[in-house]
């Protein structure tokens, strides 16, 4: 998609501190963190969010939880715990319409969220 800001990142046409990358997903290190790790797990097809994902986007979500997994025990957060988070549309706090799962960790995480 021609404006948005993750698949320019995901093109590399704007910089990111890259944690992980494969054929579906691009992981990155949120600019603005949350929390000691505050990762975006960021699937490279372009959809706005759950509500608009075909047969293969369920699938590409499950691989996204895999990711998630790995990322966890590479960054030392399993042991601990931590939260994956995915914001939809203007209530949920979407601010980003490019479908993103938020990985943070490494502090104790409030609930419920504000
Ligand atoms: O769930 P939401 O859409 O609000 O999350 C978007 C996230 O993308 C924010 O946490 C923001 O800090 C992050 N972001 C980023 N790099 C950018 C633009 C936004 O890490 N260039």
């Amino acid at each position: 998609m021609e404006n948005c800001i993750f698949c320019k990142i995901i093109k590399g046409e704007i910089p990111c501190s890259k944690v992980y990358e494969d054929d579906k997903v691009l992981a990155f290190n949120d600019i603005n963190p949350e929390a000691p790790v505050h990762v975006l797990i960021v699937p490279k097809t372009h959809v706005r969010s759950i509500m608009d994902l075909n047969e293969d986007g369920y699938l590409l979500i499950s691989h996204v939880f895999k990711v998630a997994s790995k990322l966890a025990k590479d960054l030392n957060i399993d042991e601990k715990g931590f939260r994956v988070v995915n914001n939809i549309g203007e209530n949920g706090g979407q601010t980003v319409p490019h479908i993103h799962f938020h990985l943070l960790g490494g502090r104790l995480l409030q609930w419920p969220p504000g």
